[in-house]
Formats: C-alpha cells, structure tokens, sequence
C-alpha cells in the first residue's frame, strides 16, 4: 500500500449520484472500498456532505434552497439520516463508525485543536471509522472566516489535523481539466500538479458544481492547503471503478497534487517555531530518554519544573536536566495544572486537580523530538 493514513472526502454530488437524495447503491460502494482498506491496516477518515441533501428531500423540498438558516435547519434534518445510512452500510462489514461534526472556529481555538486531534487519533487507534461534516447548525455565517462553508476545506483541515499522507477528494468528475470539458472538445484532463499557480486556478474557476458547494475552485483551494502541510491529494470521479482502492495503491487517476513538502518538515516548522512556543517543561533525565530514544509520552512523574504560563493546547519546549532542548509538543494541561501534577504518579491527577486530561502530559502523536 502506498499509504499508511488517508482522508477521504466525498461530495454531495458524488453521494446522491446528481439526484434529489442520497443513493444507497453509490454510498454501499464507496462504503465496501473503505472497510476492504480498513481490513487490510489503512486508517481512514470519512468526510462527507449530504446532509443538506438529505434533510431536503425528508421534508419533500424540490427548489433550490437560499440563504443559511434555512440551510442550517435542513443539516440538522438530514446528518442523523446520513450517519444512519453509514452506520447500516459499515455494520455489513462488522465496522463501528463515529460522527465528528467540527466548525472553524472551534479548531482555531488551541484547545479545540488538540481535542478533535487527539479524539480523532485515538479512534484511529480504536479502529472506528469516523466521518466528519462541518458542524452547519452553529457555523455562523456573517464572519466567514468561522465558517468553513464547503467540505473541501474541511477536508484539508483534517487531513492536516491527523497527519494524512493522502487526501482523496471524490466527486462526479475526473479531476481538472485544461478547458472546460462541456464547451471544449480539446480538453483534457491534467494528472499531475506540482505546484498551484495561476494557471492552474484560472482553470479552476473555469468550473463549477451543480449540487455541491464549492465546485473545482474550493477542491484546488483544499488542495493547497493540504498539499502545503505535506499531504499529497488527489481530485477523482467517486464513481470510477474501485477508485479508492485503486488510488490507495498509488494509481494515478484524476488529478494529483504533489505535497509542497514534507509531513514531518511542516509539523516541525510549525511547532519549533519560536513563535508558537508558550513555555517550557524540564523533564529528568530519564523522561528523556523515553522522549528521544523510545518514541513515549510525556508523563508528570518525569517532569521537575514549569516555566512560562500557558494553556492546554499550546505548545511547550521541552529540556532535559542539562539544559539539552529535547524537542517541544503541545500540552496537554496548563502551566498552573503542571506546577501541582509534576513530579506525580498519573493516577494522582485526579485527586490533585479534582478533573483530569489523561495521563500524558504531551501525547507522543502531539511531540516533535529534535535529532
Ligand atoms: N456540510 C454540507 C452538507 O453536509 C456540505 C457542504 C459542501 O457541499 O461542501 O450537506
């Protein structure tokens, strides 16, 4: 398998085949290629539209529906529907599913960040297939930077929470085109991206979506996004044969984006750069150890001082008792927490704090270790 982590994005387009409702053949289809994935050891992570859709056609509307509120109502109509639809395909196939409704705001918010990334990282290690929407009922609508608004960008965003290698984005068309395919007979379609330029965006908006929100536009905007945290993404037909097993192998089918850089390289930017750094934990030597050699969390015994003030969710350097930066991750609990738990047994946290965040104080998935 060419991958190891995969999010996979399916359109309203793409899940009620250009009708009025969600098409249980399509969904049972796509659903069997992600639990065969699944059996074999890829971790996947659903993101799906359709519950506008759905809630659209349960009340019987056929117009075209305007303005967000209205829309907002129909997504609460319609998401339990589509989980209920998910929940009977993935049983077939003895897989338990999850529902992750997130908004923008909340994942801006560092704690919010940590929680959906930690939620979403242990159900992976639960083997529960989770499926993500936006959270439409609560996306506020007048600020546009608290809304995600499309799915494609969601999409990107948690690929880039989860560390993705491959981000599928599958709709009901091959991928990007060099003109459009409706009005040019010479069109063809474009297999590789390396970098998104201006060209590439023009062609972009040369397209749109009948039924989705966002069209060609908001995919090539996910795409550089995603491809900027070292995701490589791919735009296909949800409706090709097998598309998702055949592009978790590598295939190349519909249009590729290649990663701007590493995984590693844009996690590591982001975390060890001063900027983001609230404070700093001294650990003893042989949490160190444990950190750098045995790849572990970070537990409160091993640590000996705090300094700095910052929140859960932010990001702390760490140093060993010689002053040695051993690398920095993002906390699990607050400075003011840490100065009454360090030293501690993680059982003690409860009855030291009255609540507890686990008992890793920097979770091994949210830790960076220099070399
Ligand atoms: N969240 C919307 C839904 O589930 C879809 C947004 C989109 O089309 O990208 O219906």
């Amino acid at each position: 398998m060419a991958y190891r982590r995969v999010v996979a994005k399916f359109g309203t387009s793409l899940l009620t085949g250009g009708s009025d409702r969600l098409d249980r053949n399509i969904m049972s289809s796509l659903v069997k290629q992600v639990a065969q994935l699944h059996k074999q050891g890829l971790e996947v992570i659903i993101v799906s539209s359709g519950s506008i859709a759905s809630g659209k056609h349960e009340l019987g509307l056929t117009k075209k529906v305007k303005g967000v509120p209205f829309k907002q109502v129909l997504a609460s109509v319609g998401q339990h529907r589509l989980m209920s639809l998910y929940e009977q395909l993935f049983r077939k196939h003895n897989i338990t599913v999850a529902q992750a409704l997130l908004a923008k705001v909340d994942l801006f918010d560092r704690a919010g960040y940590l929680n959906a990334r930690n939620t979403l990282l242990a159900l992976l290690e639960l083997k529960v297939i989770c499926i993500v929407n936006e959270n439409d009922v609560v996306a506020v609508d007048e600020l546009h930077e608290a809304m995600f608004g499309d799915n494609d960008n969601l999409s990107a965003m948690v690929a880039n929470l989860v560390d993705a290698d491959l981000l599928m984005i599958l709709t009901d068309t091959a991928g990007l085109y060099t003109a459009d395919i409706n009005l040019d007979p010479d069109a063809r379609l474009i297999s590789e991206v390396e970098r998104i330029d201006s060209e590439i965006e023009r062609l972009a908006a040369g397209t749109s979506s009948k039924l989705g929100t966002g069209g060609m536009v908001t995919k090539v905007e996910a795409a550089r996004l995603a491809t900027a945290s070292g995701v490589t993404v791919v735009i296909a037909d949800g409706r090709e044969k097998d598309v998702i097993l055949r592009l978790a192998k590598g295939e190349a089918l519909g249009t590729r984006f290649l990663p701007t850089t590493s995984k590693l390289e844009s996690r590591r930017r982001w975390m060890l750069s001063g900027l983001a750094i609230k404070g700093k934990l001294v650990v003893d030597s042989g949490a160190a150890v444990a950190l750098k050699k045995q790849k572990r969390s970070l537990l409160a015994a091993g640590i000996k001082d705090v300094d700095g003030e910052f929140q859960r969710g932010d990001i702390v350097n760490i140093y060993d008792p010689d002053e040695c930066r051993v690398g920095c991750g993002i906390t699990n609990y607050s400075s003011a927490d840490i100065k009454v738990i360090k030293g501690a047994h993680s059982e003690k946290i409860t009855t030291l704090l009255g609540y507890d965040y686990g008992s890793e104080i920097v979770h091994r998935n949210n830790l960076v270790v220099l070399e």
